[in-house]
């Protein structure tokens, strides 16, 4: 069981997280609980630092941003403790969790069981900091921000748990983001593959790399409100749908921008060089569209987003004789609007259905990226709200799925 922030923002609301794992105990379970830093208590360790330093030490910040995460899962055993039950707090290092050496977004590399084992077995309540591990050198390090996500699907892959339970302050995956659209409806289930695709498209209910940490280990993964008992939306391999539906869900993103390069030479290099002197600035593109506009000249066109614009625009200008274009052009104030769905791979034809939704409502497609499983469309975003609901609508969203057993 994992609890985010919200749900274990002060001593009273951990009052409540300990009925959810009581009662779970109880049921005949064995358990190990993680649990992220109490409410904003990251956001306010990261604002402190920042008054130190505008780039303070990447180590330094890991070492920081782990106490929040220590707070919770001692308050929560001591919780436990005075209900008369047994239980154990670990960091993350206690925990065995072992990542590579990079600070402030680390990957795991392996946890070592044997310490949290034998309290399992003799019955103990297991409390795990979310978020941290240790270098083979004995580093603290962080798993980037959302990172207690990955922390519990990892120890769950690592324990063979029978799921991993997200408790977390909204009562599932949906549709599409509610506070977008009012008929967004709650999925009960989502495959790995499109959860992948809504969480990197920036649906926000988990971290990407816990996703793919339950898929690449087959764990069954449920997120579901710490705040009500309404069913949440379980993630797993495979997720029957209805023959008529082949999308499961729209993401979307604000805050787009295209650039344009115009009159680039038609060779192998041109492209890569542009591509080349971004990387080298760490700015990442998103959608890709090149045209070839006759025998000598193409032009390129790229997304980015718009807090990166600049910084951007500063190295194609800096570099304008050597990547040998024309002109550049922007335009910002786009957005990006995808739909998702594993359907889509054996059914034709979603693509067109799409398209011909946004023209039926004169909604003007910029430019377009697919994989297997998507369609994303550049829009103008003051198009943004009409392009969701007609999506939702278009692709019957709003209606019960059937549901595999
Ligand atoms: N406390 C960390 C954060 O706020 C990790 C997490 O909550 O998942 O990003
Ligand atoms: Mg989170």
């Amino acid at each position: 069981m994992k609890f985010g922030g919200t749900s274990v923002a002060s001593v009273e609301r951990l009052q409540k997280v300990a009925d959810r794992v009581i009662k779970k105990k109880e049921a005949g379970n064995q358990v190990i609980v993680v649990v992220s830093a109490m409410g904003k208590t990251t956001d306010s360790l990261v604002s402190m630092a920042g008054e130190i330093s505008d780039r303070p030490s990447k180590r330094e910040m890991d070492v920081l941003l782990s106490t929040g995460e220590q707070v919770t899962i001692a308050l929560l055993s001591m919780v436990l403790i005075e209900r008369g039950y047994d239980a154990i707090s670990f960091t993350g290092w206690q925990a065995g969790i072992r990542t590579e050496a990079v600070h402030e977004s680390a990957r795991i590399a392996s946890i070592d069981t044997s310490l949290i084992r034998p309290q399992l077995k003799k019955g103990s309540i297991v409390i795990v900091a979310g978020f941290q591990g240790v270098t083979e050198d004995g580093a603290i390090t962080t798993l980037g921000r959302g990172g207690s996500d990955t922390s519990a699907v990892a120890l769950a892959a690592a324990f063979g748990a029978q799921r991993c339970e997200i408790y977390t302050d909204v009562t599932g995956v949906f549709t599409t983001d509610p506070r977008y659209v009012d008929k967004a409806r709650k999925l009960k289930e989502i495959s790995y593959d499109e959860m992948l695709e809504m969480a990197y498209l920036g649906a926000g209910v988990l971290h990407p790399r816990a996703v793919e940490y339950a898929k690449n280990s087959h764990l069954e993964l449920v997120v579901c409100s710490s705040f009500s008992d309404e069913e949440g939306t379980v993630i797993k391999e495979e997720v029957s749908m209805e023959k008529t539906k082949s999308v499961r869900g729209l993401a979307f993103e604000k805050n787009v921008t295209k650039v344009t390069l115009l009159g680039l030479p038609n060779n192998v290099t041109a492209v890569s060089r542009v591509f080349d002197a971004i990387a080298a600035k760490h700015i990442n593109i998103d959608v890709i569209v090149q045209n070839v506009l006759d025998e000598a000249r193409t032009s390129l066109s790229f997304t980015v987003d718009h807090d990166v614009l600049d910084e951007t625009l500063d190295v194609l200008r800096e570099q304008e004789k050597e990547l040998e274009y024309h002109q550049m052009i922007f335009e910002s104030e786009l957005a990006k609007v995808s739909i998702v769905g594993s359907g889509m791979a054996s059914n034709p034809g979603v693509a067109a259905q799409m398209f011909h939704a946004l023209a039926g409502k004169g909604i003007k497609v910029k430019m377009i990226s697919t994989s297997e499983i998507k369609v994303s469309t550049i829009i103008d975003e003051s198009k943004l709200l009409l392009a969701l609901d007609t999506l939702h609508e278009t692709f019957h969203l709003a209606e019960e799925e059937s549901v595999s057993l």
